[in-house]
Order: C-alpha cells, then structure tokens, then sequence
C-alpha cells in the first residue's frame, strides 16, 4: 500500500481528532524506527512518554509473548498471578500500600477523584467533594477529568462538566490556599507540568500543599501519569520534591507500550474503596501486567542514575545549541523554549522531515525519549535539531511578492 493511499484511508475511515504527521511507522528497535520506505527516525518521543524502554526491546517482547501464549485475558472476578506481582512491585518501589489498575492515565486519575470523594464521604459526610487542580494542568479527556484539567482550550463545546473542581494558579500558595475550604477533599497536581509545557512546580508550593493538606486531612492526589516510571529520574517524580502524596496516578510509561493505568494508594487511603465501589472488564489485564513487570524490573537504581545522566548532558547540549532559549523540566522529561521567531510545530514538522520524532507541548519542544536512549541516538537527534533550527534561522525572509504569487 503505497504512503498516500493510507492517508486518504485514515482520513475516510478514522475519526479526524488526530493531526496527523507525515509518518506512517512500520517497525521500530530501541531508540530507532521505520517507515514504509525503510527510511530511519531517531526517536524523541516515545510515543508520548510510553515506551520507556524503547521499540521492541527483548524482555519485554519475551514476558508479554510467553504471557499470550499461557493466559490472555480472564475477569477481574478472578485471581492473577501477573496483577498480584505487579502491584507488589509497584508498592515496593513507591512506598505506597495499594494498586488498583485501569486502562488510562484519565481512568487512573477518575479512580483517584472517586477516592478521594469516597473518603471524604465517609468521615465527613457528602458536603466535602470539592477537588482542587492547577491553572495549566492536564488530567485527561473523560468530562470529569476534562472539569479537573485546568485549560480552557480544552473545555470549548463539551459542558456541562462534572461540577466539584475548583482551580488555582500554579506556584501561587496563596491563591492555592484561597480555594480551599470545608468542601475540599482533595489537592491534585502534576509535579511537573506535561502538557501544559513542561513546567515545573517549586518545591516550597509544593511544601505548602502537603502542609495545607496534612492540617485539613485533604487528599493529596498526585498525577504521575506522564512524570512517572523513571521518566524525571527518580521512579516518582514527587521524590524530588520530598512530597508523600494520599494517591498516585500512573498510566503512560508502565506498560512500555500496553494501555495500562494504575491508581496507587497509601495507608491512609487504601481501604476507602471496598467490594463494588470501583470496577474495570480490562484493567489489570494479564498480559499488560507481564509487560509492564518487566518495565519495572529494568528501572533500577543505576538505570535511573543513567535518565539522570542522559538528560543532563542533553540539557548541556541543548543550552549551547543555536536558536534555544531555556531548557527545563527533569531526567528525560524536557521542555525546550526556541528563540523568536521559531515556532515549535514548525520545527518539530522539520525536524520530523529531517528524520527525528520531538513532540511540542504548547509553545515550547518537548522531548519524552525512551529512557533506554543511547548517547549516539542523542547526540545523532541533538545533531538534525540543530540543523533544523540554523535552517529555519538562516532562511531568507519571503517577500511578500513571493507570498502572494507572481502575477
Ligand atoms: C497523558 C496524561 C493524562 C491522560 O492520559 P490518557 O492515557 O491519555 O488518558 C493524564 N494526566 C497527565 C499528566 C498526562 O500527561
């Protein structure tokens, strides 16, 4: 099938939420992937931060496969052995006390918010619902986690929203604590600021949110779907941050390319949902679970030294390359601010044309690689980047004879 032909099929076929890129991928390995024509596209993104350990790495492939062949799927009515391993795992490695798996990074942080009123409900009675988000924050794309996602960029013709979420400025204690009231149950924020470009909160806003939190046993809910599993360096990005949050969501990098979600829970929270409060058909999936084992048994703690590394020698490069004007966000979650006039679709579209994946996320680049990335994928991206940007720099300015066309 030729490129053309899949994109007149798509575009008949699949409903247009997607603007697409220019790239129809067929196969990939580690940091690496191919087109139709076997052409090669180092690879900044991901996938939006899912594949943590790159394209087709072999543990990975092995445990989900040898799980296929043993047991694909059997209801949450049911005992597994991969669900059960994991949520240990993942305990162990969090400090928290509990899993409970869906599907999504917006599924996870719907459990967390049904948490979180449960347990409000339950001490307090149903006045206390109130959730408190940050101005700028992206928590998924169910109503309810579109209400708690504070951008209105992304509430335009989808109302009425489930009521019950209130908004504060980010890095704004003050207005922070404003909004919170005897209706507050919970506080839930992104330690670091994905979607809404990579921005990351102090340390002292943080601080006062636990400390608001822990006076008004408020829930702490902290959005981990995209900072999580190793991505900003440590396995939570709140332990940078020194934060012990009531409830955790992850979802993107878990599955190392599987849909999965997970909502974790600490002492305090981990008996408020009981038989029949919360369910899912596919979450915990045996299969997903395997894979996503295996995920978490490759983030130790050298790999994680290793992300660490790896973004700080990226951050290096990048502060001295042409056309960047800061760099921020942690590990190998980082948000790239271009010098003026750039724009950052426009040079992610050349970049990808050039042979390199980045993603955006608003005005800035960001880039999400898989943390497996070795340092000649880095410094080969890092390479076409720059190209990209002295390109689109050194690009004499179109008159606008040429703009109109010539007559
Ligand atoms: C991507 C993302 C979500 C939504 O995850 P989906 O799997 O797309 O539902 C929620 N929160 C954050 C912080 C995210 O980055």
């Amino acid at each position: 099938m030729y490129f053309s032909e899949l994109k007149k099929l798509d575009k008949q076929y699949i409903a247009n939420t997607y603007n697409r890129s220019e790239l129809a991928a067929v196969s990939g390995f580690g940091a690496e992937c191919a087109d139709f024509s076997e052409i090669r596209y180092i690879d900044f993104s991901s996938g939006i931060g899912v594949n943590s350990l790159g394209f087709t790495d072999k543990g990975w492939v092995d445990a989900v496969k040898e799980q296929l062949d043993k047991l694909g799927h059997i209801s949450n009515l049911y005992y597994t052995q991969p669900q059960v391993a994991l949520a240990k795992a993942l305990c162990e490695r969090t400090g928290m006390s509990r899993v409970f798996f869906a599907n999504s990074g917006a599924e996870a942080n719907e459990g967390a918010i049904k948490t979180a009123r449960k347990y409000a409900s339950d001490k307090y009675g149903g006045e206390r619902y109130e959730i408190i988000t940050l101005e700028n924050s992206f928590h998924g794309r169910t109503v309810t986690t579109l209400a708690a996602t504070g951008q209105d960029a992304f509430h335009k013709n989808f109302g009425p929203f489930t009521p019950g979420f209130v908004h504060a400025n980010a890095n704004d204690a003050d207005d922070l604590i404003s909004k919170v009231s005897d209706k507050t149950c919970a506080i839930m924020i992104e330690c670091i600021q994905g979607e809404g470009g990579v921005i990351p909160l102090q340390k002292c806003f943080i601080k006062a949110i636990a400390e608001v939190c822990r006076e008004r046993d408020i829930l702490l809910i902290t959005d981990e779907v995209q900072t999580g599993v190793g991505r900003t360096g440590k396995f939570l990005c709140g332990q940078h941050f020194g934060v012990k949050p009531d409830i955790v969501t992850l979802a993107k990098g878990l599955g190392g390319g599987l849909p999965i979600g997970a909502v974790l829970f600490s002492e305090k929270t981990k008996d408020t949902l009981g038989f029949g409060d919360h369910a899912t058909t596919f979450g915990g999936n045996p299969i997903v679970c395997a894979g996503a084992m295996r995920v978490v048994e490759a983030i130790d703690g050298k790999f994680l030294d290793e992300v660490v590394e790896k973004g700080a020698y990226i951050e290096e490069v990048l502060l001295k390359m042409r056309g960047v004007k800061s760099v921020g966000g942690k590990g190998l979650m980082l948000g790239i601010e271009l010098d003026e006039p750039l724009s950052s679709a426009e040079t992610a579209s050349e970049c990808l044309k050039n042979g390199l994946l980045i993603l955006t996320a608003k005005h800035k680049l960001r880039m999400l690689p898989p943390l497996i990335i070795g340092k000649k994928e880095i410094d080969a991206g890092l390479k076409i980047l720059q190209r990209v940007l002295c390109e689109i720099l050194d690009r004499p300015e179109e008159t606008e004879n040429e703009r109109d066309g010539h007559i």
